[in-house]
């Protein structure tokens, strides 16, 4: 049976994007999925405007669901077959499960031959590359997992970028019940930290953003409390937190913003001993100043994580599963617009009005 696909191309910054229509061949290494829907990612923001690069023409979207659509000799993670018609999330990249990286350090996510979907030039058999398109061709060493029925694709979508990095984080520097946490941006990531956070029993949850609106989500995320640097010095958020730990200060930060203030404000806000993880800043030249008397005295653990080990999409699948009566995951995605109208859902994202627009290709 001859297929073909829709896909939507990225030629560069200031260009439209172009909905061309391609063959889809299918060879028994790959496994085809039908997407389902897909959201913008802040990358995917980044990449078309040209705060970082990509090879073009490419089909961007990284952020995706949808359903098995060819038979496959393929397995889920968990060792189940992959039928025709299930619906399923995959890892954001295929790794090799055999160079250091993918075995004695761990980090598959750094494979020496790591592909990234939504990240790849779109020609022969990297066509199919992206999640803006109709279908997507996922090659061997992808990690991927069935999506339980209960959950909606709104509330998948964004977690095997958003929420796995989160977790994947978080689970690297570690997580102790009745600590205080503070976390620097709302965005997607700092929503899911806020509720991830409280699930492993924190009693702080503080949460910091310019935007009042993210902040009344981050609220009904489980965020305890909420902080507006555009109202409040660093030193007068110092005091709150102090106020709110006995004069400690806070466990553990987690900046998520990208915004290059951040983190040396986690750094003033920690208490001696406290941890500050570092997720946001995914973009070149993100150079930062901070007074390292304060990491040295209070003897600060600061640790960078970039993307995730592939388990921890598993962790965020039944995260999501065990919190969906507590938290209304299917209203964090605004809009949804056709494959055909992704320039009008770029426009959209850009205006950060949802922290998701998303894109349903079948539209
Ligand atoms: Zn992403
Ligand atoms: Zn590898």
């Amino acid at each position: 049976m001859q297929i073909s696909a829709q896909i939507s191309r990225f030629h560069g910054t200031e260009r439209p994007f172009e909905i061309r229509e391609v063959p889809v061949i299918v060879t028994p290494e790959d496994t085809l999925v039908r997407v389902s829907l897909a959201t913008i990612c802040g990358s995917d923001l980044h990449t078309v405007s040209g705060r970082r690069d990509a090879p073009t023409p490419c089909v961007l979207g990284h952020e995706a669901v949808g359903t098995i659509a060819a038979p496959t000799q393929h397995r889920s993670v968990t060792g189940e077959l992959l039928r025709e018609g299930d619906r399923v999330t995959w890892s954001l990249m295929a790794s090799c499960g055999t160079c250091a990286y993918c075995t004695d350090r761990h980090l598959p996510q750094k494979c020496d031959r790591l592909f990234k979907y939504g990240h790849a030039r779109s020609e022969g058999a990297t066509t199919l590359s992206g999640g803006f398109a109709t279908h997507i061709l996922l090659r061997p060493g992808t990690a991927i997992y069935h999506i339980p029925d209960a959950l909606t694709d709104k509330a998948v979508v964004p977690i095997n970028c958003a929420l796995a990095t989160v977790v994947n984080g978080l689970k690297t520097i570690g997580t102790y019940p009745n600590e205080a946490a503070v976390i620097h941006g709302a965005g997607m990531l700092g929503i899911y930290a806020a509720c991830y956070l409280r699930k492993q029993a924190y009693d702080i949850v503080a949460v910091v953003d310019i935007n009042e609106a993210r902040l009344q989500t981050a609220k009904r995320f489980g965020a305890t409390h909420t902080f507006n640097p555009a109202k409040l010095s660093v030193g007068e958020i110092d005091e709150a937190l102090k106020a709110l730990t006995n004069g400690r200060g806070t466990d553990l930060g987690v900046e998520v913003s990208g915004v290059t203030s951040g983190l040396p404000s986690l750094i003033a806000w920690s208490a001696v001993g406290g941890r500050c993880l570092t997720l946001g800043y995914v973009y070149p030249n993100a150079h930062i100043s901070v007074d390292a008397d304060h990491l040295v005295r209070k003897c600060v653990t600061l640790r960078g994580v970039h993307n995730y080990h592939y388990i921890a999409l598993g962790d965020s699948l039944r995260f999501i599963e065990e919190s969906r009566g507590h938290y209304p995951f299917d209203s964090l995605i605004g809009e949804t617009y056709g494959l055909g109208d992704i320039n009008a859902a770029f426009a959209a994202a850009k205006r950060r009005d949802a922290l998701r627009i998303a894109i349903a290709p079948s539209l």
